[in-house]
């Protein structure tokens, strides 16, 4: 059965102490269910802060970016090798603010996948369209495109360690949403889309998150739906009570 999870993309947001604060806050609220994952990306300063402070809780730390590369002259990046020596075992790529002001390709972004899963990572995949392309409805589209040219080229085997995230590009920080059945229908898409290259056991077992503006009060509602597994939060996973409130709508 897949996995519901709730993963909380902090960006470049909070200190050490306010990341220190927040964590304190969520370990004390989050219990360990079985089938249920809580997942929280500080930025990279603070993972080391962050897996020290959650060790033995049930939530797992994830980073919001790597590099391709294993090491070498990139100044300013962090590889997987160093992530995993910290305890990161999972990493967030392709997210539309990566792709669009860091103008990562679906190609790099795919060599990171292949990276990632080389260190035995678990890969949170995000991708979803622009408005511009939901208006000429060319929505499916993209995000089929996005999709083959960002996994397909993966073994059966490598889909246990993919999450993946639809995330409509216009519906992040701005406090629109994408409704429910808008949301069911792309998640809907996407497994059937994975289902045509990968087989049934495969589309039923990979996790699709949905986000966008998820809050506490529509969390519950896009839940309900049947093709998606959770969320990705950005704003609302930063203060406690709001990300509780939608970790608790799963
Ligand atoms: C995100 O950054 O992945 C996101 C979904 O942000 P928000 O929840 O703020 O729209």
């Amino acid at each position: 059965m897949r996995k519901k999870i709730v993963a909380g993309n902090w960006k470049m947001h909070k200190n050490a102490t306010q990341t220190a604060e927040l964590l304190n806050e969520l370990k004390t609220q989050v219990s360990k269910e079985d089938n249920k994952e809580v997942i929280v990306a500080p930025t990279f300063v603070n993972l080391v802060l962050a897996t020290s402070l959650l060790e033995s809780t049930p939530i797992q730390v994830a980073a919001q970016n790597m590099h391709q590369a294993e090491s070498g002259a990139y100044t300013g990046e962090i590889a997987a090798d160093m992530l995993k020596s910290v305890g990161v075992n999972t990493v967030i790529l392709g997210h539309s603010e990566r792709r669009a002001i860091f103008h990562e390709s679906d190609a790099l972004i795919a060599s990171k996948v292949d990276t990632a899963l080389q260190h035995d990572m678990t890969v949170i995949f995000c991708f979803g369209e622009e408005l511009k392309d939901r208006q000429s409805k060319n929505h499916f589209n993209i995000v089929e495109n996005q999709l083959k040219d960002g996994l397909f080229h993966l073994q059966a085997k490598d889909w246990e360690k993919i999450v993946l995230a639809y995330e409509p590009v216009w519906a992040i920080g701005t406090g629109e949403t994408a409704s429910p059945e808008q949301a069911q229908e792309m998640h809907e898409f996407i497994r059937e889309t994975v289902r045509k290259a990968f087989g049934s056991d495969i589309a039923e077992d990979v996790s699709i998150l949905y986000g966008g503006s998820v809050k506490p009060d529509n969390a519950k509602e896009i839940f309900s739906k049947p093709d998606v597994d959770g969320g990705l939060i950005g704003g609302a996973a930063l203060n406690a009570k709001d990300f509780m409130a939608i970790v608790n709508a799963i």
